[in-house]
């Protein structure tokens, strides 16, 4: 499995809300907080949403971003 620069701390990836455009704050991996099957299944809808091809095996690392000025939560995809 591939080393997401988040989860090690290398970058301060500053991703910004697509509601009100306010900083979005890192809560960490996804798989933290869903169980593997609904977490697989939120990103498998991502991707296909997004675009990208519903591959797994990529290990890209999925982290939950939360907007604390306008309460939403993000999924984002941390590229290597
Ligand atoms: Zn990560
Ligand atoms: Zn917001």
């Amino acid at each position: 499995m591939s080393i997401c620069s988040l989860c090690n701390g290398f970058s301060d990836v500053q991703m910004t809300c697509k509601t009100c455009g306010g900083l979005l704050g890192d809560m960490g991996k996804v798989s933290d907080y869903f169980d593997d099957y609904s977490a697989y299944m939120e990103i498998d809808q991502l991707k296909v949403e997004n675009g990208y091809p519903s591959d797994l095996a990529n290990h890209q690392c999925i982290h939950l971003f939360y907007c604390s000025a306008c309460h939403s939560e993000e999924l984002k995809q941390i590229q290597e």
